[in-house]
């Protein structure tokens, strides 16, 4: 068996929602996985809809994310151009193919007239459809005498084609995901294939591009399921039906609460990304958040993505992009929509950053620190990696969650502190600050070690020491061990803060025994 060819056909009518990375990610995962040829295919027939820079938004999304078409706009190939707007002979060609064989028609009706026909039948309680039930009554060349059609055609009088669809025949094909599917043609209409500006349509230009780019695979989201039939009676039409791709469709990505099919406004609703980078919409003015400027990493969000709609059967949940590949299969794709759970997209994000290098930690959060103004050397970020690494959930939270690591704390948590304080003697306490000037080599293990023998010796309880110590230092009780963080900020740092801190604490003891 040769090598499978599975494309991504995005359309660039916006930016890619994150289900589409999704699909562009199975396909990408399968070809990989068998050897073959993942390639990209711009979908960009409908001028309508065309959104300047959407396109190169798709692109960039891949290459984020780490899947590099094989073929495409950029990347070539054998069966290009990969662009649908550069392929307009092509269907042209398919299309008179068609109409030549009878399996295809001109219909010249004017938008009004389809008005006028669906207002005819929904005041009869139906609902209009240009079918064999209709089309005999409409204008179209089905009934026309060959010079009549050519003296039509030979005006510039609008018209479409449409698929001739015969009635009373089954459908029948079978998909990867949901097993053998059967459709009454009853139920199809006449589907438009060349539209009035000569364009083909999606199902026409899809077909016929699957065909000539020797598509093996069609991994596709759900939605396009009820457009299978058609595409089926196409590969019929045109004699292709032995060369028809086998069929992948992909479960509905569902919002948080699990109902209902996420949407591109349940980002701003449920405060969370739904397209994989930030996209700002030229048309309504909005910007849309993205993965990537919310401090994701690509291998989080991959990681996330392949579990929506498929499993590998075993507990394991980390993979990263090869381990996917090695562990992916079309069979084990669900068929019951998957949840949009971002508390588990984070999940995933933190325990990836909890793997990166000092390195790659210190490159993730130098921009986001930068931008909160705070100037910290190279070396301070690469110190902060092992204290830190594992406490965040996203690469931009270091300068809000960890502020402190920064600059001395503004505000101290005296709820905490007071709990403390009731049986503190600040007094003795006040000795801390010498102790730690004592430290001759500055480290976590010295500075630990020195004050906690202090405290044992002066019978300094160290369930009031440190917690006030954290609270010094961080100015709450969260935050990485503190006498790392202390090494971090280098002796005179902490000792300063100490210090502070005391004053503050001597102010809330006196409120308290005034109380
Ligand atoms: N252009 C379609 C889309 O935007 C492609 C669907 C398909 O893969 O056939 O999703």
């Amino acid at each position: 068996m040769s090598t499978p060819r599975v494309r991504f056909a995005p359309s660039p009518t916006g930016p890619l929602h994150i289900g589409g990375l999704r699909t562009a990610l199975y396909n990408y995962l399968y070809a990989r996985k068998l050897g073959g040829t993942f390639i990209l295919r711009i979908e960009d027939t409908d001028q309508k809809r065309y959104v300047e820079g959407a396109e190169q938004y798709i692109r960039e999304a891949l290459t984020w994310s780490g899947m590099a078409p094989d073929e495409g706009p950029e990347a070539g190939g054998d069966y290009g151009p990969y662009r649908q707007s550069e392929r307009s002979e092509l269907y042209a060609k398919y299309t008179q193919q068609l109409v030549d064989a009878g399996k295809a028609y001109y219909a010249f009706d004017t938008p009004e007239a389809l008005d006028a026909a669906r207002s005819a039948a929904e005041a009869d309680g139906k609902v209009f459809r240009y079918d064999s039930s209709t089309r005999g009554g409409l204008d179209n060349s089905l009934e026309m005498s060959a010079d009549a059609l050519n003296a039509r055609l030979a005006t510039d009088e609008a018209r479409v084609v449409r698929l001739f669809v015969q009635a009373d025949e089954q459908v029948v094909f079978s998909d990867v995901v949901r097993g053998t599917v059967r459709m009454s043609t009853n139920e199809l209409d006449d589907k438009v294939l060349m539209k009035a500006d000569g364009l083909p349509t999606y199902h026409l230009a899809n077909v016929v591009d699957d065909y000539e780019m020797k598509i093996t695979h069609v991994i596709r989201g759900e939605e396009w399921l009820p457009s299978t039939a058609h595409h089926v009676l196409l590969y019929d039409a045109f004699g292709f039906r032995q060369n028809m791709p086998a069929f992948a469709h992909l479960p509905l990505i569902l919002k948080p609460v699990g109902k209902g099919k996420l949407s591109k406004r349940d980002g701003a609703k449920f405060g969370m990304p739904v397209f994989p980078m930030e996209w700002d919409d030229q048309a309504s003015g909005e910007t849309f958040s993205g993965f990537r400027e919310s401090g994701f990493l690509p291998d989080a969000v991959i990681n996330f993505l392949a579990f929506l709609g498929w499993n590998p059967g075993t507990e394991q949940e980390m993979f990263n992009l090869e381990e996917l590949v090695v562990a992916f299969d079309l069979d084990k794709i669900g068929k019951s929509g998957a949840r949009f759970d971002f508390d588990k997209a984070k999940w995933f994000n933190q325990q990836y950053i909890s793997q990166l290098s000092d390195d790659a930690f210190a490159d993730m959060v130098a921009p986001s620190v930068q931008e909160a103004g705070f100037d910290v050397s190279r070396e301070k970020l690469l110190a902060l990696a092992p204290l830190m690494r594992e406490r965040l959930n996203t690469a931009n939270e270091l300068p809000t969650t960890g502020a402190y690591l920064f600059t001395s704390p503004n505000a101290f948590d005296d709820k905490q502190a007071e709990k403390r304080l009731k049986k503190a003697d600040l007094d003795q306490l006040a000795h801390v600050g010498a102790i730690l000037e004592g430290v001759s080599s500055w480290d976590a293990e010295q500075a630990g070690t020195q004050l906690k023998s202090w405290a044992n010796e002066h019978e300094v309880k160290l369930g009031i020491l440190l917690p006030l110590y954290r609270i010094a230092l961080t100015g709450g009780m969260s935050g990485p061990d503190v006498f790392e963080l202390g090494e971090v900020l280098g002796k005179e740092e902490t000792i300063q803060r100490w210090e502070t801190a005391l004053a503050h604490f001597r102010s809330l003891q006196s409120n308290l025994s005034a109380a």
